[in-house]
């Protein structure tokens, strides 16, 4: 069993800056900036050698190996579910996108930036996931956060997850809406706000959820958030961000997975994901995309998505509905590590979905042990406090349909390699 690093186990490195640094404004304790002169914990991590951000990618190849640094790294750390970012047939979509539209829209949908290919894809999207209707932003942060704001407003109350992802809780901010946070996957405590709050004259009740969190990996419980919703009379949205296209029976997401897809109101998702290019999408009952489609700001005040996404997501599509295989082989991929790791003495977190975060215990051991990883040609994402529990800070791995099983041993290798060089191997 690999036992969880305790704090005496390294030498903390991520100290807090004392607040007395140089001011950009000297003596002036006003300048806005101040806060920018203070900020250190990012120059901290570098002086360790343990920052593990913003690392450029100088060549990727095939989408589960890439170049940084001179290095060769097996990719354990992308949404690339699918592995569809290199597939012929999906790059070859897009290039022949720019040759016909050119590389970008110069517009918002509602104006310019409308092509043939976007309503194509929006109905091609609705028809997959049996909703009415469905309408396309920039990403699936503006997504979200246009959504939201244009269907909550100062009466509303909106109940979501404590663990959503930063958008939910963006789009909450700019609704101006009342937004009470559930404890994780707690049904009794969201029951429990449901029953409580009361709701003025003219407003209502809207849960939103990930469909599947994006650090642990764990789904929602839909079919009991979508019973509560019914009892409380409240609209029901899925952020699937990480779902569509790889959970369900279909890829169409947690709702289709628990079998209750027609019982979500609204599913959200994204294009950075299985679909391998930018994008963000919300589908559901024709009344209410039409209002989105007019009133949110994330639709009209930001350009559409480019030509080439368009297109990307249209031969996703394609593969997707016709290559049921490839989530058999990332599902088969996802099993072979989850033993793996185990057989190692890791402690898994396995929620049902391709992310299987690997506990490490402390923040510095938990960057420690990313860095040597790096070094053994490993790529993954630490998940620290608050991201993840105090103590239990986090490795991220995600994986693909394309990865080779000489791909995934080499991780395998490498997890126990490190564990034993940084003695937490019991
Ligand atoms: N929702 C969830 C649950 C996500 O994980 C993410 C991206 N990490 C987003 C929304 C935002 O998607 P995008 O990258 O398209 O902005």
């Amino acid at each position: 069993m690999v036992r969880r690093a305790h704090r005496c186990d390294v030498q903390p490195v991520m100290v807090e800056p004392p607040c007395s640094e140089a001011l950009f404004s000297e003596g002036s304790t006003l300048d806005l900036f101040n806060k920018a002169a203070r900020y250190k914990r990012a120059d901290d991590l570098k002086d360790s050698g343990l920052y593990p951000y913003f690392r450029p990618i100088a060549e990727s190849c095939g989408g589960t190996r890439v170049q940084i640094g001179g290095r060769e790294l097996v990719m354990a750390g992308s949404n690339n579910y699918l592995g569809l970012t290199h597939d012929v047939r999906v790059m070859a979509a897009a290039r022949d996108a720019v040759d016909r539209y050119g590389t970008g829209c110069t517009g918002s949908r509602f104006l310019n930036g409308t092509l043939d290919i976007h309503e194509r894809m929006e109905e091609r999207l609705a028809a997959f996931l049996k909703k009415d209707a469905c309408i396309t932003s920039g990403t699936g942060y503006q997504t979200n956060v246009g959504t939201i704001a244009t269907l909550a407003g100062k009466s509303d109350v909106i109940f979501g997850d404590r663990d959503n992802h930063a958008s939910i809780i963006d789009g909450a901010r700019l609704a101006f809406a009342r937004h009470l946070k559930y404890r994780h996957n707690d049904m009794e405590d969201l029951e429990r706000l449901l029953e409580t709050t009361e709701i003025v004259p003219g407003g209502g009740r809207f849960i939103v959820t990930d469909g599947v969190f994006s650090m642990l990996g764990d789904l929602a419980p839909v079919p009991e958030i979508v019973a509560l919703a019914k009892k409380y009379g409240a609209r029901t949205m899925v952020d699937d961000a990480h779902a569509v296209g790889v959970v369900g029976p279909n890829g169409r997401g947690t709702a289709e997975h628990f079998g209750c897809l027609d019982d979500v109101d609204l599913i959200i998702g994204t294009f950075s994901k299985s679909f391998a290019c930018l994008g963000g999408f919300v589908a559901g009952p024709r009344k209410v995309i039409d209002y989105v489609r007019h009133t949110s700001r994330s639709v009209i005040f930001s350009a559409s998505m480019t030509p080439g996404s368009v297109a990307t997501v249209l031969a996703c599509l394609d593969v997707i509905e016709a290559e049921p295989e490839r989530r058999e082989k990332l599902w088969d991929n996802v099993a072979y590590m989850k033993k793996g790791f185990e057989a190692l003495g890791f402690e898994v977190i396995d929620g049902g979905s391709p992310i299987l975060s690997i506990v490490i215990g402390e923040d510095v051991t938990t960057m420690e042990f990313n860095k040597l990883l790096f070094e053994q040609g490993v790529f993954v994402n630490p998940v620290l406090h608050p991201a993840a529990p105090p103590g239990m800070s986090l490795l991220r791995t995600s994986y693909m349909a394309t990865h080779t099983r000489e791909d995934l041993d080499e991780v395998l290798r490498a997890f126990k390699n490190v564990a034993e060089q940084l003695r937490i191997v019991r």
